[in-house]
């Protein structure tokens, strides 16, 4: 688990900031859930023999005897909180969460045990019109990021029926290779064997390319509605490739499932990932709900938009003050220049005029506002440009009585 220092977070901040502004014009609305849900929630939703259940959650007994967990994805707490009030009741749900997540895996470069998700779920929505919207969201906002060399890959699941025949095929087709498996695909043929084509292991890689295809499993139905969602990502623009083992990690994905991967990520390429949970809710105990969703990991995701996006805003103004007279109005006029909305940085240095006028210009701030026992005996402040694209500028260096703030404000917009 890692700390996220004040160098990251401004990265952070900027990237939560575009996602909420993507998400508000979308008309989505925000969910937070707790951090600790109840063990069964995420057995039963994620499924006993997905490798999050099996092997990657925090799971402790609390003082009462129940078992809890800290939460290893967001769906399930979502799903949960829908149920739990009634929100399905005023129509289908539109929502976004952000926040930690937990999972004991072997940490890497983008791969922590305590990591942030940012995720959105369509609940109650059936048709291929919300799988390409919820695409569409994932893809406009990894690209407002300045992420241009992202892959989205998709693949049907098909219907529970559809891959409960698959399933059947691919279990024997496994068993009379189960030599040539990896030890942990071996463990996997008999309770989970959709997983073994998510394997990473090269020599289990190359002998799936000859398995069968859950492709030729589905109805007529679920291909129609892979064709038609294939339709509508051309009409966006989007480009996709047909990942036929894009599987999913968790078990409560049928029909679309899709990942958006980058080739500058090593071999956690994966930035986010998402599919169709019509099974879901029902499992939990509610209505039959189709829904859909995904979530991006933000350390993968900031690790890509990397210096790019961490340049923030350069203050508009930067205060250089001496005196103890001068640091009186320094703080005031900062206060007073915060509440017009401009961004003030107050120098802390307490040294030379030159020296302050150094880190004024380091800072990249637009003005400066000086403030010496001269000014401020006088009540006076100087604002000075440090920056200027016009040349033909006569003066660059205004006087302004500390009660005339309006005034100083309208030069520093204009
Ligand atoms: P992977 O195959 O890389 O383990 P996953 O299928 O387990 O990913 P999901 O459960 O789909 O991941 O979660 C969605 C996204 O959350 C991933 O694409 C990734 O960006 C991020 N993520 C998942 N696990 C971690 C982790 N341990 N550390 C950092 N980010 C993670
Ligand atoms: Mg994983």
């Amino acid at each position: 688990m890692v700390d996220l220092l004040p160098a990251q977070s401004k990265g952070w901040q900027k990237i939560e900031l575009m996602a909420l502004e993507h998400f508000s014009r979308a008309g989505l609305q925000e969910i937070r859930t707790p951090i600790i849900e109840q063990t069964e929630l995420f057995s039963r939703g994620i499924g006993e023999n997905t490798d999050v259940v099996g092997k990657e959650m925090y799971t402790f007994e609390d003082r009462g005897g129940r078992s809890c967990t800290l939460r290893p994805e967001g769906t399930a707490s979502v799903a949960r909180a829908i149920l739990q009030h009634g929100l399905l009741n005023n129509g289908p749900q539109r929502l976004w969460y952000k926040g930690p997540m937990f999972r004991y895996e072997r940490p890497q470069a983008g791969r922590q045990r305590q990591f942030h998700q940012i995720g959105v779920e369509f609940v109650g929505l059936a048709s291929v019109l919300s799988d390409a919207e919820v695409i569409s969201i994932a893809w406009e906002f990894l690209k407002d990021v300045g992420l241009n060399d992202l892959t989205l890959e998709i693949n049907s699941l098909g219907s529970n029926e559809d891959r409960n025949l698959f399933k059947e095929e691919l279990k024997d087709w496994l068993n009379q290779r189960i030599n040539l498996l990896d030890e942990d695909s071996q463990k996997r043929v008999n309770v989970n064997p959709l997983r073994i084509l998510d394997s990473k292991n090269n020599s289990t890689k190359e002998l799936l390319y000859k398995a069968p295809s859950l492709n030729d499993f589905l109805s007529n139905e679920s291909k129609n509605r892979f064709d038609y969602l294939q339709e509508l990502l051309e009409n966006l623009n989007i480009p996709y490739k047909i990942n036929k083992n894009l599987v999913r990690g968790l078990d409560y994905y049928s029909h679309t499932a899709f990942e958006i991967t980058s080739d500058h990520l090593g071999s956690q390429a994966t930035v986010c990932g998402g599919g169709r949970y019509d099974g879901l809710i029902s499992e939990l105990g509610g209505p039959k709900t189709p829904s859909i969703g995904w979530a991006i990991g933000m350390e993968r995701l900031t690790i890509l938009a990397g210096e790019k996006i961490l340049h923030s805003k350069s203050p508009d103004v930067y205060v250089i003050h001496r005196g103890e007279k001068a640091e009186q109005l320094a703080l005031k006029i900062t206060c007073q220049l915060r509440a017009a909305n401009l961004t003030i940085e107050l120098d802390y240095s307490g040294s030379s005029f030159s020296k302050q006028f150094k880190r004024a210009d380091k800072s990249r701030a637009k003005w400066a506002i000086v403030i010496g026992e001269d000014e401020a005996s006088k009540d006076q402040l100087l604002m000075k440009k440090l920056r200027d694209n016009e040349k033909n500028e006569q003066s660059k260096e205004y006087i302004f009585s500390s009660v005339d703030i309006d005034q100083l404000i309208t030069k520093l917009i204009d």
